[in-house]
């Protein structure tokens, strides 16, 4: 575990814009943007999907979409809204296997998504 590309953001051993950080949880911004503002929000510990989430990291999953809220509100964005999104395996679209959620925002989100 850990070794996927974000576990080497979260390592510093490859760039990335990093917009926020505390003990737990690391943001950055999306290297290919779906919107004016695109971040992801990954939890520190490697967990590769949600699906192998566990009760134990019940206060990971909530620091996570609480660190992407505040985030949004100190970006001006929660008035007019955004958009939180975790994939989940194959038909959910994943792509790195380290469990992240996408904050989306600053433009109209159309739903359903594709
Ligand atoms: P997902 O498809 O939900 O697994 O999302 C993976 C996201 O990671 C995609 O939106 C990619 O654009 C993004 N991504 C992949 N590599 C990097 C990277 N090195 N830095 C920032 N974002 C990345």
């Amino acid at each position: 575990m850990g070794d996927t590309i974000f576990g080497k953001i979260i390592r510093r051993e490859i760039p990335a814009d990093i917009v926020y950080e505390d003990d737990d949880v690391l943001a950055f911004r999306d290297l290919n943007p779906q919107a004016p503002v695109h971040v992801l929000f990954v939890p520190k510990k490697a967990i590769a999907t949600l699906d192998a989430a566990t009760a134990a990291d019940a206060g990971l999953l909530g620091k996570l979409l609480l660190a992407a809220a505040a985030y949004a509100r100190s970006e001006g964005l929660a008035e007019m809204g955004y958009r939180t999104v975790i994939n989940c395996n194959e038909h959910g679209g994943q792509t790195v296997f380290h469990l992240h959620v996408h904050l989306l925002g600053g433009r109209h989100m159309q739903w359903p998504p594709g």
